[in-house]
């Protein structure tokens, strides 16, 4: 069976290494005779597994020993509202609106307490990263939060916002392990595995440990970070597999050379997409180029009968998953760490000779 191109934002393309390494271990991992997918979490084995996935994580992030590494379940849909109840301990918290996910952050905040919007790029739609230089931060705000990298309309910060000494919280998860970041910038990081590191049902939470408290109130165990931190992600059954097929990525990424060399390729691949968008007649990138995303691309005819015809074009050529997100339009390329470089080409080549038989027809 051949296999496609596939340019989804989530669940999404995964490196075909770490696929074939999980097929030959499905029904014996390492000598056990099981399957990961059978074995306790309690087990030997599957202590190796999620120590050594938390490890390389470590050292591929360069994390150091104040902060927490979670894996975690729910959604980051559930981790919007636990970070809130386990970081804004007073109530308080402000936030950047840069798309859909900070908007559904930011909702979660207002039930659970009195968040503040800071700045927006909804008068755009959303299609830049508002100057954050010098936020009106609430003195009491128990932290900022940020969606770093905005995987509906590919933007992405240029540059952290200046948080004036408040802690910054961060979804990362279109961007997470795609470049090296410094996360003693953060006060957590957030990312679901979905999109750039494993299957869905994982989600990763880096946590300054000094901001994740003792005793919370009214808070379900389960919501508490201190819960998991203490018991090592293993207060109750994890996603076994799902943790498993993360750590053999994390080796995948540190095989090939760790962050700064996935920086250099992805900022590569991404240029070849965006080269040719800056230079067509016909295709062009929505996004102010400051603030466009290595991770996901949008792009447009300006004609949606056209768009239409191209997703269903490329897809019959093997380039599946470049249909834009509703509230965009248009296509959507995701270049995540497991696209290949030729997929990129391919998509590209597809799109000029696309071009070449509808620029006319367009005009
Ligand atoms: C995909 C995505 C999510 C996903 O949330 P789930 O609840 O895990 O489906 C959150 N934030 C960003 C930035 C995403 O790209």
């Amino acid at each position: 069976m051949a296999r496609v191109y596939n340019f989804s934002a989530g669940p999404a393309v995964l490196p075909e290494e770490v696929l074939e390494k999980a097929a030959d271990e499905m029904l014996d991992y390492a000598g056990c005779g099981m399957s990961v997918m059978e074995m306790s979490h309690r087990s030997s084995a599957f202590k190796d597994i999620i120590e050594s996935a938390e490890a390389d994580l470590r050292d591929l992030m360069d994390i150091p020993d104040s902060y927490k590494v979670l894996f975690l379940q729910g959604g980051d849909s559930l981790i919007f509202a636990s970070l809130f109840m386990n970081l804004a301990t007073n109530g308080k918290a402000d936030y950047v609106l840069t798309g859909n996910w900070s908007k559904k952050a930011y909702a979660e905040a207002q039930i659970l307490g009195d968040p503040k919007v800071l700045a927006s790029s909804a008068d755009k739609n959303f299609t830049y990263i508002p100057d954050c230089s010098d936020l009106p931060v609430r003195d009491d705000a128990s932290f900022v939060y940020i969606c770093e990298n905005n995987t509906i309309y590919g933007t992405t910060y240029p540059e952290l916002p200046d948080t004036k000494g408040h802690p910054l919280v961060a979804d990362q998860s279109s961007m997470f392990l795609s470049k090296p970041v410094d996360v003693t910038r953060y006060g957590l990081i957030h990312a679901g595995a979905q999109k750039n590191v494993g299957p869905a049902g994982v989600q990763i939470v880096i946590v300054r440990e000094d901001l994740v408290p003792d005793d919370l109130p009214g808070v379900p165990t389960m919501l508490r970070f201190k819960t998991q931190a203490d018991a090592g992600s293993l207060y109750n059954t994890p996603n076994c597999w799902g943790i498993y097929v993360c750590g053999l990525v994390f080796k995948w990424i540190r095989e090939r050379g760790g962050l700064v060399a996935l920086e250099e390729a992805n900022a590569e691949k991404a240029g070849v997409l965006y080269d040719f968008l800056d230079a067509s007649a016909l295709f062009s990138s929505p996004v102010n180029p400051r603030d466009r995303s290595l991770m996901n691309v949008p792009f447009v005819t300006g004609d949606s009968a056209l768009d239409a015809a191209f997703v269903s074009q490329a897809a019959a050529q093997g380039l599946v998953n470049l249909k834009g997100h509703r509230s965009v339009g248009g296509m959507r390329a995701s270049l995540y760490n497991a696209m290949p470089r030729e997929g990129v080409e391919a998509l590209v080549s597809f799109m000029k000779d696309f071009e070449a038989r509808h620029a006319r027809d367009a005009r």
